[in-house]
């Protein structure tokens, strides 16, 4: 399976082959940050399933992380984690936006005050086991 997605200017494309290797929502502060969001919904691939065209600005949020946006209009497409080599693509930016449903919430310690979950789905205080 083949998907594929951008950034709102059209000036980044990608393409993710095969499954990810979950879907999360992530509460964390540095995701709020980052994404200037509530939350991270993202799907992480293993980085050789993904292939990104147009030019890309990336910057460290973390030790482990870069955040990669597009350099023209800055949306924000993926979370690149060093160690295991994996690419969180963002649910959003895909072109079909409902191809993937989280299956866990994470970093709920984290979570704003006002955001309220209702989906039934698990919620773990930190990184999901
Ligand atoms: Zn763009």
């Amino acid at each position: 399976m083949i998907r594929e997605g951008g950034c709102l200017c059209g000036a980044v494309r990608f393409r993710c082959e095969g499954e990810p290797i979950n879907v999360r929502i992530c509460h964390c502060r540095n995701c709020q940050k980052a994404m200037g969001s509530p939350f991270f919904a993202r799907a992480p691939f293993d980085q050789k399933a993904l292939t990104v065209e147009g030019e890309i600005a990336r910057y460290a949020s973390s030790e482990a992380l870069d955040r990669i946006f597009c350099k023209i209009c800055g949306t924000r497409l993926f979370a690149w984690r060093r160690t295991p080599a994996v690419a969180g693509v963002a649910l959003a930016a895909f072109d079909d936006r409902n191809a993937f449903a989280p299956t866990d919430h994470m970093w709920i310690t984290e979570k704003m005050d006002w955001v309220r979950i209702d989906d039934g789905l698990p919620q773990y205080p930190g990184t999901a086991p």
